[in-house]
């Protein structure tokens, strides 16, 4: 059959080549065959499959034992290639006049198409999931991410509670919206909870994918005038995740049609989550009545991390690896590897890869020594009298106040965060940076490293202007 190039010949290049149509338009006895197997096709496979995917099959031509029937789309191609044309096939064989093979090909203008016949695939809860796969919508879970290691801390309780929530009722809130900063945990608590709903509710269709991934997808679609199989997949599913969804700002058909996906879910009661790393009244790019609607339901940020909850993740994380990580080294990791979250694993995994690498025993100088190049930037020998100076004039008070013993909030507040950046910006001990604030004791600035900690986690712009002195004392 190569002279009508195998399975993936379309109409018109068969038309347009060697041998002129009439060669192989089928004699009226074809033509009742065809008709009698495309009536039992409706019984054989039911009507739902059949108005989906049968129906629009049309005769095309008939050579040498070989029937050839096209469809509208590719992705219809595929799907009866899979499921049904060997029993097409046969059906056609027992139907006489000598048929051995069944051909599918994809014709573009269709008559089915023009007629406007062709209806969108119905998705069937049974082959949702396998058609996304098909088409690769969805994205991989990582096994990492589960709710079992994720650590929860001030900073992210909210944004845990709510994921928890999504998985224990049944659409609490409509979205759920995460956002928060780089690295802070919104792509881990995303999978824990397609992991968890997996699991406990496995009936469920639960697709998770990048709003990048869900552009790329939409664009190929549209490649392959096959937009309504994208559609009705997406509009099949019970949970909707989309990660990074900043992603989709400036890209307005994608908006659109991510838009359309969502009014239809939230219509039939489908849960949807989105994470961001911004809220959705900073998106910009993003048409007001999608930025509007997607914080109709929960939205649940992620704070910068504090001490603790870095801390509790460094022993996880070492339980985890399966290392012993000495206790003086955790601690130090939480307190100079603060950017986000991947850093300070990656800050880890380096230790613990040394340590096995050199067989040696991980230790609080070879870990100074190892991330020499990472502790470097926070390490610039930065004075305690520099960092007073630039936390005096960022809150407007008096360099004095920062030795005094007044104890206004006004005054005590930033001398708590001076105390603070001293702790996490110098290698000064705490009597050390004591004695430099007028002389207090080291359980006085532990306190306020403590609050200053809490603070962050609890007030995003208090937060934002720690971060705003921090960069400024290390850049
Ligand atoms: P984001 O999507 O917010 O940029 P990720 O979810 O990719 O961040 O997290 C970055 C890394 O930090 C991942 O390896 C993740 O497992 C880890 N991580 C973040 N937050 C936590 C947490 N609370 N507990 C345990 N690991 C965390
Ligand atoms: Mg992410």
């Amino acid at each position: 059959m190569s002279e009508f190039g195998g399975n993936n010949a379309s109409v018109v290049s068969i038309y347009g080549q060697a041998l002129a149509p009439e060669t192989f338009d089928p004699t009226p006895e074809v033509r009742a065959l065809w008709e009698k197997v495309y009536n039992s096709m409706r019984e054989e496979f039911g009507e739902a499959i059949f108005r989906s995917w049968l129906k629009p099959m049309a005769l095309q031509a008939c050579y040498h034992g070989t029937l050839e029937v096209s469809v509208p789309t590719r992705f219809m191609k595929d799907w009866i290639s899979t499921h049904y044309v060997e029993r097409i096939r046969q059906m056609c064989k027992e139907a006489g006049e000598g048929i051995e093979r069944l051909e599918i090909v994809v014709v573009h203008g269709h008559a089915a198409e023009e007629n406007n016949e062709v209806e969108a695939p119905k998705v069937l809860k049974s082959n949702v999931n396998e058609m996304a796969e098909k088409m690769d919508l969805s994205s991989p879970l990582d096994p990492r991410f589960k709710f079992e290691t994720f650590v929860v801390g001030k900073s992210n309780a909210l944004a845990h509670a709510a994921a928890s929530r999504v998985v224990e009722c049944n659409v609490p809130f409509n979205p759920l919206f995460i956002y928060g900063g780089v690295g802070l945990g919104k792509t881990h608590l995303m999978h824990a909870i397609a992991w968890e709903l997996k699991e406990k509710q496995p009936e469920k269709v639960v697709m998770y994918l990048s709003a990048e991934k869900f552009m790329y997808q939409f664009v190929k679609a549209i490649r392959a005038q096959d937009t309504m199989t994208f559609k009705e997949v997406f509009r099949s599913v019970d949970v909707l995740m989309i990660d990074d969804i900043q992603f989709i700002a400036g890209k307005d058909s994608t908006q659109e049609e991510f838009f359309h996906t969502f009014n239809a879910l939230v219509d039939q009661n489908k849960q949807i989550i989105i994470a961001a790393d911004r809220a959705p009244s900073e998106l910009q790019g993003i048409d007001e009545r999608l930025r509007s609607r997607m914080s109709w339901g929960l939205v649940a940020d992620i704070h910068s991390s504090t001490y603790d909850l870095r801390l509790g993740i460094l022993r996880t994380r070492a339980v985890q690896l399966g290392v012993e990580v000495p206790e003086p080294v955790l601690e130090f990791l939480a307190l100079k590897v603060t950017s986000n979250i991947r850093e300070l694993e990656g800050a880890l995994n380096r230790i613990v890869a040394h340590a096995d690498v050199t067989k040696s025993e991980i230790t609080l100088e070879s870990t100074q020594d190892v991330l020499q190049d990472l502790l470097r930037s926070s390490d610039r020998r930065i004075t305690i009298d520099e960092i007073q100076r630039r936390v005096a004039e960022h809150y407007n008070v008096r360099i004095a106040d920062m030795h005094s013993s007044r104890r206004a909030r006004s005054v005590a507040r930033p001398r708590q965060v001076a105390m603070y950046l001293a702790k996490q910006l110098t290698a000064r001990s705490l009597p050390e940076i004591g004695r430099k604030f007028g002389g207090r004791d080291h359980t006085t600035v532990m306190h306020a490293v403590k609050k200053v900690d809490e603070l962050i986690a609890e007030d995003a712009s208090f937060a934002q202007d720690v971060e705003v002195l921090r960069r400024t004392l290390t850049g």
